[in-house]
């Protein structure tokens, strides 16, 4: 049995798309969650959605309590997240509005909690292989058949935020083989590893973050704009993907046995 996790912010909020929508409440061991579960189904596949950074969005990335957020997911038997994200892009290429699907990470994060084995048990989970494949090609695949602009491969870099980066930062990014920047996907991507929950994320890139000399600067309100104009993209992606996740055992679901020192 497959439950999908959908970790989000804007067009997400509105839960016209599901049936049987309720809210759930959670408690968890590491406190609150964002906001309380939306829960439903959609293609008769049972969905769970998780609005990072709360209703009003005013949860700044660094305040999310990405544990929270990923244990009730679990406590709910999520079996498989896809998460979205706006991100600046680090390349010509990847243009305002396409859609990347990352397949690997650079973590820049500073004061957040990045797992849940804090007491005695020691975890070393390998990191080489962060994102889900299978997930990832079912993501790919769909926006192929959708004819949505995107990118298969990428690497993430995230950020602690909530400033965006000087210039500098933003060429060092790209010499370190960054292809987009983002403030949310470290160290949620590690928690869901953890859990064993596969994960995939859709990075939607809104802006040419700081290095590009010829584009002005990130803002917020760039980046509004263009997840509204392209929300629909990542929906459709999501939707028609939804029928085609099976419950195959991966090697994200044991990953974690094998870690527990
Ligand atoms: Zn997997």
């Amino acid at each position: 049995m497959i439950k999908i996790g959908m970790i989000g912010g804007s067009g997400f909020d509105d839960p016209d798309f599901l049936t049987d929508v309720r809210t759930v409440k959670k408690g968890t061991p590491f406190g609150g969650l964002s906001a309380d579960l939306i829960v439903g189904k959609t293609h008769d596949v049972e969905i769970a959605i998780v609005l990072r950074h709360g209703r009003q969005h005013r949860i700044r990335p660094s305040a999310v309590n990405y544990r929270a957020n990923i244990w009730a997911l679990k406590d709910e038997g999520v079996t498989h997240i896809i998460a979205t994200t706006a991100c600046g892009s680090l390349r010509e290429e990847i243009r305002p509005g396409h859609l990347v699907f990352p397949d690997q990470f650079i973590d820049f994060t500073r004061v957040r909690k990045s797992t849940f084995h804090e007491g005695d048990q020691v975890v070393h989970i390998s990191m080489a292989d962060p994102f889900c494949d299978r997930l990832r090609q079912i993501l790919i695949q769909t926006a192929e058949e959708e004819q949505v602009t995107h990118h298969p491969t990428g690497t993430v870099i995230t950020i602690e935020g909530p400033r965006f980066s000087t210039r500098a930062e933003s060429r060092m990014f790209r010499i370190l083989g960054g292809d987009i920047v983002n403030m949310s996907t470290v160290p949620e991507v590690v928690l869901a590893r953890e859990a064993g929950i596969c994960y995939a994320l859709a990075a939607m890139s809104t802006d040419y973050d700081a290095w590009h000399e010829s584009e002005a600067p990130v803002t917020w309100e760039m980046i509004a704009t263009t997840m509204r104009k392209n929300v629909e993209n990542v929906k459709k992606i999501f939707f028609k993907a939804l029928p085609k996740i099976t419950y195959d055992m991966c090697s994200c679901r044991t990953e974690v046995e094998s870690a527990m020192v």
